[in-house]
């Protein structure tokens, strides 16, 4: 790492411990250059990653988002909520897992499909072939509400 007083990019850690929660490593570096010295952290980076939706915008991901398509795919499905809070769960975990810092929402909405399959399989089969017409999780939000809507009724002559 350069030195931040006068760029030279030798430096050498002079001492590094672990925090007491474990967690970061805190290192002091000098500069073999100015031989002024300065610290850095290391820490983890668990960040969920910005979502690339089809038209390109970014947004944050949102749980909130998410559990409502789930609510809505299982509508009238007996699913308790509990497995359908470890799906979140474990979509969360692989989207922190890939370290990525954006993904395309079409690849959360195919997380949302696995974990539909093992839920329940008359919510994938149904919304399964909805979904691939689609790009993002917005749009097969849109089109399970549209789904979900009765259907109209025939006016009889
Ligand atoms: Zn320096």
């Amino acid at each position: 790492m350069k030195c931040p007083f006068c760029n030279c990019p030798d430096t050498q850690v002079v001492d590094s411990r672990v925090s007491e929660e474990g967690d970061s490593i805190r290192r002091r570096r000098r500069c073999l250059e100015c031989e002024k010295r300065f610290t850095t952290y290391e820490t983890v980076e668990l960040r969920l990653p910005q979502i690339v939706k089809s038209n390109g915008y970014r947004e944050e991901f949102k749980e909130d988002k998410l559990r409502t398509g789930f609510m809505r795919a299982l509508h009238r499905r007996p699913v308790p909520t509990n497995l359908v809070e470890d799906a979140i769960g474990r979509i969360k975990q692989r989207l922190l897992s890939l370290g990525e810092r954006e993904v395309p929402s079409r690849r959360v909405g195919e997380l949302v499909m696995k974990e539909l399959y093992k839920l329940d399989k008359v919510a994938y089969i149904r919304f399964a072939s909805v979904y691939k017409d689609f790009q993002d999780v917005d749009d097969f939000s849109d089109a399970v509400k549209e789904v979900k809507k009765p259907a109209p009724r025939r006016r009889s002559r």
